[in-house]
């Protein structure tokens, strides 16, 4: 692409980003930064389709804060704000409240974050003189605009980011709430992992004739990612884990549990070990979470176990090393939780441990990422139950969401239960259970190639590095 700006300074950034952007340590542009700078910087809405650990953040923040501070005379009044970000999860808003006062810090802009599951008055005082920028999580914008806390009639800028996750959490009728109460003369960029039929219909309803950015996967930082599996027996799993944290001296691993309950029976095996751990999920405090995710980060816990929706939204530099303990129910969840590392242009590790009963998971999996995870047999764990081959590689379906025997079906939201199991709501509002690998659901009916060992080459590759 040799119209594409290699260079910070050939987006039309001001001084005061650029040096900002400098003082971040950020040499190049982001393939993602690089299109949507200028785009925004245009006043244009956009989709973008780009996964967390492609720089999106800045890709947005930074145009933001260059319009809302080059729009002279608009002094936001009481209560009001001029942009609004939406995103999924708390941690996820702390990070990107954090970006904004980092690439804003020369610029005399006001933002604040508003989340749930810490008081509400503070935020309604903060929100009191009104801010430029509000980065917030569905629920509890909701909550503070049906207490008159926060109003719109001033707003220039909505963002609505990774919207796919929005619509798996179940927020999809807190957002549309929300769109009704925007001013309709704005501008909407709108980012998404994925751009299945839902998010499709989502965005008719929110972008105008937006310019449609996709980052190429081959791009994408999950390329730099060694993806490799090992085939175990259930019961094994904690001891494996602890063997090869010994055994290579790892520093800094995030272990992927898909139960609450199972993060905090790992996390104790692996203190009984002697290894230093954490946990962190759905019924966690915040203040929990953020001391977890704190110790984590400056090294004082080496091990950080964490279910799928605690985990969205956790940024660390240099994060050298994903476990997935158990494979996820939804394979995306898979490319999210790999996503946590090899960030920005570094390399990383994606362990996974796969017993026999989740090879239905392992096959959804192999698919969404369109390749074979190399497997390594660990001499000391070889499992009892041996892990069934492969399938070959179908190409994915253009426009469709990959089917496999644990993709929840369209529209359906879903929430982090007690037992950390996912369920949603169907179109009528009763509860779904999310599919569980067990004999009898749908997955185990569906009927099972056999593994030709051959397949199509993989149209989107996503290569692990030697
Ligand atoms: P994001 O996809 O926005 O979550 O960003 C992923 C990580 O990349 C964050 O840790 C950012 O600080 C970092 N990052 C963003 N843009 C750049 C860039 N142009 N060069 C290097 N690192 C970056």
């Amino acid at each position: 692409m040799s119209d594409t700006p290699t260079n910070f300074t050939d987006l039309g950034l001001s001084e005061a980003l650029l040096k900002a952007v400098r003082d971040k340590g950020y040499e190049t542009p982001s393939p993602i930064q690089a299109q949507a700078i200028p785009a925004v910087l245009s006043g244009r809405d956009i989709m973008a389709a780009a996964q967390t650990g492609t720089g999106k953040t800045a890709g947005f923040t930074l145009p933001l804060l260059q319009r809302l501070s080059s729009s002279t005379g608009n002094k936001v009044s009481s209560n009001n704000v001029r942009a609004l970000i939406l995103t999924p999860t708390r941690e996820l808003a702390a990070q990107i409240s954090v970006n904004i006062e980092e690439y804003g810090k020369y610029l005399n802009l006001h933002s604040t974050v508003v989340f749930g599951g810490v008081k509400i008055n503070p935020q309604m005082m903060r929100l009191r003189q009104g801010v430029d920028i509000l980065v917030a999580t569905p629920g509890r914008l909701l909550d503070l605009y049906n207490q008159r806390a926060v109003k719109f009639s001033q707003l220039e800028v909505f963002i609505l980011d990774e919207a796919d996750r929005m619509l798996d959490m179940g927020f999809i009728r807190d957002i549309k709430k929300l769109m009704t109460a925007l001013p309709k003369e704005r501008q909407n960029l709108l980012f998404s992992a994925t751009f299945s039929p839902d998010i499709r219909a989502l965005a008719k309803g929110m972008v105008n004739n937006p310019l449609e950015i996709s980052v190429d996967a081959e791009n994408s930082t999950a390329e730099k990612v060694t993806q490799w599996l090992t085939a175990v027996d259930k019961k094994r799993k904690p001891a494996v884990l602890t063997h090869l944290i010994k055994e290579n001296d790892w520093q800094q691993v995030l272990v992927f549990t898909k139960t609450k309950h199972g993060a905090n029976k790992l996390t104790k095996h692996l203190e009984a070990e002697g290894l230093t751990a954490a946990a962190i999920h759905g019924n966690k405090s915040q203040g929990a979470r953020t001391k977890a995710l704190a110790a984590f980060k400056d090294g004082s816990v080496k091990i950080l176990v964490a279910t799928d929706i605690a985990a969205r939204g956790i940024d660390i530099d240099l994060l050298p090393q994903v476990v997935n303990f158990d494979l996820p129910n939804v394979p995306e969840d898979y490319v999210h939780r790999i996503g946590r590392t090899a960030r920005a242009g570094n390399t990383g590790q994606a362990l996974s441990l796969v017993c026999a009963d989740e090879l239905d998971l392992l096959w959804g999996i192999e698919h969404v990422i369109q390749q074979h995870i190399e497997r390594k047999v660990i001499e000391e764990f070889i499992p009892a139950n041996e892990l069934g081959e492969s399938r070959a590689i179908k190409p994915l379906k253009q426009g469709k969401p990959p089917k496999s025997g644990k993709h929840q079906e369209a529209g359906k939201g879903r929430v982090e239960h007690k037992d950390g199991q996912r369920s949603g709501r169907n179109a009528n509002g009763n509860n779904t259970s999310s599919n569980k690998a067990k004999p009898g659901n749908d997955s185990s009916r569906r009927k099972k190639p056999e593994y030709d060992g051959s397949g199509p080459k993989p149209r989107r590759a996503i290569r692990p590095t030697k």
